[in-house]
């Protein structure tokens, strides 16, 4: 089974990554998040997560920075919190968006490490997923970042490759309203 992996950013998906090429799975990674503010920050999540799939010998595959059409998608739900509708939204549009990719460039599912992060909740980036994959017909495989010691490898990968390890998910600082 050749899966696409959605990737947020390196600190989340480094593990992840590691045990799949361990486990000798198929497959390579997309990064695809309009969500993401400012432009330059973007810029150096792909930066860092690509750097990290050259590290590891992982496909790497970047997806278009449409951030209006992202904007336009959580229009009204600018208040909400994180873990909130506007989430709700974001994990459905980056989900949909990466099944449609691997639909039409031969991959048999995805799979995604959005819900990694302890500020996360994973039962709503499964729920987001379950929407995606009923509509595009493209299987979700849900992957374990954080127990079995995923947690601790993932700390210790991005001390040992220095990753760049931004505070907040992607769309304001976590500081200000969420
Ligand atoms: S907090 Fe993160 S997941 Fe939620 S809407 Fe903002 S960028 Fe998307």
């Amino acid at each position: 089974m050749r899966i696409l992996l959605l990737s947020c950013c390196a600190p989340c998906s480094c593990a992840v990554i590691e045990k799949m090429v361990r486990e000798g799975r198929d497959f390579a990674v997309a990064f695809y998040n309009p969500n993401i503010v400012p432009l330059a920050e973007h810029e150096k999540r792909r930066e860092e997560n690509l750097r990290l799939c050259k590290n590891m010998n992982v496909p790497f595959v970047e997806l278009e920075y449409d951030n209006a059409t992202w904007q336009a998608a959580v229009k009204g739900l600018e208040d909400e919190p994180e873990r909130g509708r506007r989430c709700d939204v974001c994990f459905y549009m980056r989900l949909k968006r990466v099944m449609e990719y691997a639909r039409e460039n031969g991959f048999d599912a995805v799979a995604s490490v959005l819900g990694v992060s302890r500020y996360k909740d994973l039962a709503q980036v499964n729920r987001a997923a379950a929407k995606a994959s009923a509509e595009s017909g493209v299987p979700y495989v849900e992957i374990e970042g954080r127990k079995g010691g995923m947690q601790d490898r993932r700390l210790q990968l991005i001390k040992e490759l220095a990753l760049y390890s931004q505070d907040y998910c992607g769309c304001r600082p976590r500081t200000k309203n969420i």
